[in-house]
């Protein structure tokens, strides 16, 4: 990213930093009773080990506060209470020990009761974020407005500013997500505009996979790549976990983050390809998800063009006459027999994480770099080497005035 990113206030939810001085943060939510304690926490930990920096729950009943008391002690990563309409249940998240709030400025409008929870969360020095959501926007709002256009979305939210800044209290995100993406950009770019606030960023209601999935990239990475947002959700209907680990991807993706997870590269597979790369690229990723590999790894559908395009990656298979090549930043280590070629990749992975890059170039197979060249020259030969360029167009020229003289 060639981007600036837009200078915030900073603020701590819990051991997380959120501001600009802070790597962009990745947010998930639970979908379990806030009151089932075990249930909750088994799915905060699996999101937490899925990439969430910062878990939500909602807090909708007494008996959900009071399972945050333990919740809250027990779990690995800061925790969010969601609030809506009831601003009692956030002075009982408060006193159950959360490390945030989330208040949608929608449905709890009473002023007095607002800066009352800020007093509460500036006693205890926890931060608020102001939620505000185009499908739960301030009724007089939409009035005014018509619909929820980004007019709208950030004059609710500054409402809620004032009334946390009128009582001193300045450790506040903000969100105003939209479930249309182009609308949500807009939002977001108002608001940053206005306040220095951090904000968080996500695609309201984005759906299902995979059109959840693109309308939340295509809106937050835009919004990124514009230096805008300091932590994002993906709200995908779908596992939680699917959030967490594609807000993560994301963010690895974009260089915001340092690479955790395996990123498999593959070719898109054409005429050329020697293996069924769809398949061999499937098969490749599970195992590797498996062994939890922060490394790059290329599958490529041919050795003609596979090695060289897939350079950059810190490992990869290409397959050429019934063999894997394996190559490691491009160079040859190892040349395998064509239904080895997942478990080599998967085995020299685990090698590469262990030993490192040179330590693995050095023990690469004598002659494998040279067998990978004969194969190579032999496909190109059979296929069609751009060097016999002229003499094969001669023939497809022939060809084609012979059918021209035959018609
Ligand atoms: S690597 Fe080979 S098979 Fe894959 S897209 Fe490129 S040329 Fe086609």
């Amino acid at each position: 990213m060639t981007n600036t990113r837009r200078t915030t206030k900073q603020l701590m939810v819990g051991k997380v930093g959120v501001g600009s001085e802070y790597p962009v943060s990745v947010q998930s939510m639970t979908t379990t009773k806030t009151r089932d304690t075990d249930g909750t926490l088994e799915q905060i930990y699996a999101l937490a080990s899925n990439g969430a920096d910062i878990v939500r729950v909602t807090c909708n009943e007494i008996e959900a506060a009071e399972s945050l008391v333990k919740i809250c002690t027990r779990s690995p990563v800061p925790i969010i209470a969601d609030i809506h309409f009831q601003y009692k249940l956030a002075l009982a998240a408060i006193e159950a020990g959360v490390q945030g709030l989330r208040l949608n400025p929608g449905n709890i409008r009473n002023e007095d009761q607002i800066k009352q929870v800020a007093k509460e969360c500036l006693n205890v020095g926890i931060p608020i974020r102001i939620g505000v959501n185009a499908g739960s926007l301030d009724k007089d709002l939409l009035e005014k407005y018509g619909e929820a256009t980004p007019e709208a979305l950030v004059e609710s939210a500054l409402n809620e500013v004032r009334y946390l800044e009128e009582v001193d209290f300045y450790d506040i995100k903000i969100s105003v997500k939209h479930s249309n993406v182009p609308l949500m950009i807009d939002s977001y770019r108002l608001l940053a505009e206005k306040v220095e606030y951090p904000l968080h960023i996500g695609v309201t209601e984005a759906g299902p996979l995979p059109g959840g999935l693109i309308k939340s990239t295509a809106g937050i990475s835009t919004l990124l790549s514009e230096g805008i947002g300091d932590t994002i959700r993906m709200s995908l209907t779908t596992d939680p976990i699917e959030e967490a680990k594609h807000g993560r991807q994301l963010l690895e993706y974009l260089g915001l983050r340092e690479r955790k997870s395996l990123d498999l590269i593959a070719c898109p597979s054409c005429g050329r390809a020697e293996v069924d790369v769809i398949a061999v690229a499937s098969e490749a990723q599970e195992a590797l998800e498996k062994e939890g590999l922060p490394i790059q790894v290329a599958v490529m559908g041919c050795v003609v063009n596979g090695p060289g395009e897939a350079r950059s990656a810190d490992i990869g298979i290409a397959a050429g006459k019934k063999r894997g090549h394996l190559f490691i930043k491009g160079e040859v280590v190892k040349v395998v027999d064509e239904k080895d070629m997942v478990s080599a990749l998967v085995e020299e992975g685990k090698l590469l994480a262990k030993e490192g890059i040179e330590a693995r170039l050095a023990a690469a197979d004598k002659d494998a770099a040279l067998i990978a060249q004969k194969d190579a020259e032999e496909l190109m030969g059979i296929q069609g080497d751009i060097n016999n360029f002229e003499e094969r167009t001669k023939s497809v020229v022939e060809i084609t005035s012979k059918q021209d003289k035959e018609k």
